[in-house]
């Protein structure tokens, strides 16, 4: 057993349930929305969101780990008081989020920059999160995220990935990585992670559900990480069919135990000008594509019953209580 930090307070890891293991509940360019989006703030945009994650607890879902961090406008007072009205545990993470530079807050200020310091500040920034939690709301994150897109190892992303590597090391709290899994940008992280002393099965790699290369998802799963199965919805990228046999034939080759599913999705978001856009332009991307469409899919494909409930339940707890493990073993 583990303990693990919700949005709601700690949980024990036997209370996880069934886990989607990436989504979002709010997802913006907050200064966008501070400017433009006065919505954001009405009272709706929580009893909506309570709605939905409503919704998605009634199919069975217990648990989802919240992805926002820097850069995807986490804003915890918001977040913190949704929570609070749902009986959905969110986990909360703590990072960065970036593609080429690190955040502007960040630029000047490090070892050897304007501003020199012997440690990079973004640990402490993500440590705090951890340890006293965020933004004065006292909610700890419980994850830690960093992103790896097309670009590659840029030196500013190359500046997050090793900051929650660190991290990682000094709080023991698991880490997902956004990556571009067509440019097989995981196998950079792996190496990354691996010079800094990370273990790989702290690290679940997210968005290999994107790709259907199944090569390339061995490499990922055989290097210890846990595959995130997780844009169901985002249809353009490739479509629930080849999503559903790309996990299919993963579980052929024996690879049930590595797997786990969710949508990257969210209950409101500044990328469409309304909620309602968002849902006519990806009407498959929302909390409950996965239970009315996904599973059934998986089934007809030859998934069998346990192998799915393997990776809403036992992945996702196995790898947090892995985790946890291993941390106090180095202690
Ligand atoms: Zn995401």
């Amino acid at each position: 057993m583990a303990e693990i930090e919700t949005a709601s307070g700690t949980i024990d890891s036997a209370a996880l349930g069934r886990v989607l293991i990436h989504e979002h509940v709010f997802l913006m360019d907050t200064e966008y929305t501070y400017n433009y989006r006065p919505d954001f703030f009405e009272e709706k945009t929580i009893t909506d969101a309570v709605t939905r994650l409503d919704e998605l607890k009634a199919t069975g879902i217990d648990t989802i780990v919240d992805l926002t961090v820097l850069g995807l406008g986490r804003h915890m007072p918001t977040l913190a008081r949704t929570a609070a009205l749902t009986n959905l545990n969110i986990i909360v993470s703590t990072g960065a989020y970036t593609f080429d530079a690190v955040p502007s807050s960040f630029q000047f200020w490090g070892p050897g920059l304007l501003k020199d310091v012997p440690e990079e500040p973004m640990i402490s920034h993500f440590v705090k999160d951890i340890t006293e939690g965020i933004a004065g709301t006292g909610v700890k994150a419980g994850m830690l995220k960093c992103a790896i897109d097309e670009p590659g190892l840029t030196p500013g992303v190359e500046r997050v990935m090793r900051a929650i590597a660190r991290t990682n090391r000094i709080t023991g709290t698991p880490i997902t990585v956004h990556t571009a899994p067509l440019q097989e940008t995981g196998l950079i992280v792996q190496q990354v992670l691996t010079e800094e002393g990370v273990d790989l099965e702290d690290v679940v790699m997210g968005h290999c559900g994107d790709s259907t290369d199944i090569d390339y998802l061995m490499k990922i799963a055989d290097g210890g990480s846990i595959l995130g199965m997780d844009r169901f919805g985002v249809e353009f990228v490739i479509s629930m069919e080849q999503r559903v046999a790309t996990i299919a034939a993963m579980v052929k080759r024996g690879y049930a135990d590595r797997l786990t599913l969710s949508h990257d999705c969210c209950a409101w978001s500044d990328f469409f000008p309304q909620v309602a856009d968002y849902s006519a332009a990806m009407p498959r991307h929302n909390y409950l594509h996965i239970h009315q469409e996904v599973v059934p899919a998986l089934l007809e494909a030859g998934v069998s019953q346990r192998d799915i409930d393997k990776m809403f339940v036992d992945n996702p707890r196995r790898y947090f209580e892995g985790v946890a493990k291993r941390f106090a073993a180095r202690e």
